[in-house]
């Protein structure tokens, strides 16, 4: 056949709409996008024809091309990912996994009304600021409490409510950059206060506090430097020393908590991290912290605190602009309730945190043993050291076990490229020329299909 015959056996846009195969893609896809993706079909076939590279069979091409067009059009950009990085709290990976309880709260309240701004006993219109109140306040032993978009929108608000056209005081040792741009700089300047640092990098004493302390102080700003630490010839003034000094000058303490830490990690080997009760303890007025961190829960920025700083803070009309979604309220009151019922355990991050190396490794050594015979023989288990990650303790790791992958013509960065590419795609870690996939990161309903996508990767 010449190409001109090829170009006349085209098919018509009304023959092809009127195939009983196009109906079933309609139903499937609907009429628009089915139309859609044969008009772009039939232009690649033209350019084929033109190119003396005719497909064989013009039905079938259109009818593949198109299915495999929609079927990448109508999926989400926002995919499950299998997490073998060993960080518990990754910020790209998409933070905290939710707990089963949160997940069913979740359809409960999304997939029906609710009473959001609804007064059950009055019978008219409520506050949405009361949801997760109660319960945080009950929980950290706090007078008041509110909910914000995230952690840096909180620290924001703070600063906006106490210091605009005002002074924050900040030791310079806290000056941060977390990971994503969240500059204390930055954020105080769109806040329109202005900063004063006292102290040092590496060192900052009462005195200084004292003497920056002014009539046109708004706030004192405490801040985690999360991720980094300074070490060695350092100092800094304790919580409750400087709680002293800012109730003295009757100016609000606040401070910026980062990850939000509720338990101790002493019997992880971390030592260094700060929990929300000894900053409540302290005397400090106002806690910010994230609800996708070491809280575990969904984005949210928590602010515990004064009853008369908060009422301050909920007279900002910025809030408006921070506020957050029912499913927000619903997942932290859901998150609130495990932790208060002591139900630790269902709660992902801190199982993770918490399961001993030896359990890991015996995981691991379950999985490697169901591997298929070509796949475990590329395959060892190693010593791996896991992160927590969200900006907590950045220097210690957690011992944990790995899933060690050499495969017989794919270097690890190759590796690391195809397990990226499967649905749904793995992210492993390279560590010394070795593509590692740690398991503490690992879900159990992740395990079967990272079986197959590791069986197939070594048919290759
Ligand atoms: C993570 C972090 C933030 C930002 O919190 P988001 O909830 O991501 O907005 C702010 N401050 C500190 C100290 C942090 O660790």
């Amino acid at each position: 056949m010449n190409k001109n015959e090829t170009f006349r056996g085209i098919p018509k846009m009304d023959t092809i709409l009127g195939w009983p195969e196009t109906g079933q893609l309609e139903s499937n896809f609907g009429r628009q996008l089915v139309k859609e993706g044969f008009t772009a079909a039939l232009d690649c076939l033209r350019s084929r024809i033109k190119d003396g590279n005719a497909p064989e069979n013009i039905k079938q091409f259109l009818m593949d091309s198109v299915f495999e067009r929609l079927r990448e059009e109508v999926e989400p950009s926002l995919r499950r990912v299998i997490n073998g990085s060993g960080v518990i709290i990754h910020t790209n990976l998409g933070r905290a996994i939710l707990p089963d309880a949160v997940l069913d709260h979740l359809k409960e309240i999304g997939g029906h009304y609710n009473c959001l701004e609804y007064d059950l006993e009055k019978g008219g219109r409520g506050h949405r600021d009361v949801h997760a109140e109660r319960l945080l306040a009950k929980f950290f032993g706090v007078e008041s409490a509110c909910v914000v978009n995230n952690n840096a929108a909180a620290v924001m608000l703070m600063i906006n409510t106490f210091a605009t056209g005002k002074e924050v005081v900040v030791s310079r040792g806290e000056l941060v950059e977390i990971g994503g741009s969240f500059r204390i700089p930055e954020i105080m300047k769109k806040a329109g206060a202005k900063l004063v640092e006292v102290g040092t990098t590496n060192k900052t004493h009462l005195q200084d506090y004292e003497h920056a302390i002014g009539p046109n102080t708004g706030l004192v700003l405490k801040v985690h430097p999360s991720n980094y630490r300074i070490s060695g010839f350092t100092e800094s003034v304790t919580a409750s020393e400087l709680a002293v000094i800012c109730g003295k000058h009757k100016v609000p303490f606040a401070e910026d908590m980062g990850s939000g830490n509720i338990y101790d990690l002493k019997q992880l080997g971390i030592h260094d991290e700060p929990q929300v009760s000894d900053s409540v303890k302290s005397g400090i007025n106002l806690i910010s912290f994230s609800g996708d961190k070491l809280f575990g829960g969904v984005q949210s920025g928590i602010v515990i605190g004064r009853k008369n700083l908060m009422d301050k803070i909920r007279e900002n009309h910025l809030l408006r602009t921070l506020r957050v979604d029912k499913l927000v309220y619903a997942a932290l009151e859901q998150q609130l309730i495990l932790y208060l019922t002591g139900r630790l355990a269902e709660i992902p991050t801190w199982k993770m945190l918490f399961e001993s190396e030896a359990e890991v490794t015996a995981r691991t050594l379950e999985f490697s043993e169901t591997l298929s015979k070509k796949a475990c023989s590329g395959c060892e288990v190693v010593p791996s050291q896991s992160k927590i990650g969200g900006g907590t303790t950045p220097e210690q790791g957690i011992k944990s076990a790995a899933l060690s992958l050499s495969h017989p013509f794919l270097g690890p960065d190759k590796l690391a490229d195809a397990f990226r590419k499967l649905s749904p795609p793995v992210v492993g870690r390279i560590h010394e020329d070795r593509f590692l996939l740690d398991f503490r990161t690992i879900l159990k309903d992740d395990l079967e299909v990272l079986r197959s996508h590791v069986n197939r990767l070594f048919e290759l």
